[in-house]
């Protein structure tokens, strides 16, 4: 499935992993979430959000379960 980034923020939505601050369970498309659905970290629109080239996608091969690899702030 695609990756898709936040164009105001740098967020980047996984369907693999879903958005547990939305209640977006893993393995949700970014075109099945929901219109009202807004970026958890700049609160963007969908529409704010473009797709990733998985080209361009470099994935960080640790796999941390339950941890979340970008900063809060
Ligand atoms: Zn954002």
């Amino acid at each position: 499935m695609d990756v898709y980034a936040c164009d105001v923020c740098g967020y980047y939505y996984d369907p693999e992993c879903g958005d547990e601050e939305n209640n977006i369970a893993p393995g949700t498309a970014f075109g099945k979430l929901p219109k009202t659905w807004t970026c958890p970290e700049c609160n963007a629109s969908k529409s704010e959000f473009y797709r990733l080239d998985p080209d361009d996608w470099e994935y960080e091969d640790d796999e941390e379960e339950g941890e979340e690899d970008y900063e809060e702030e």
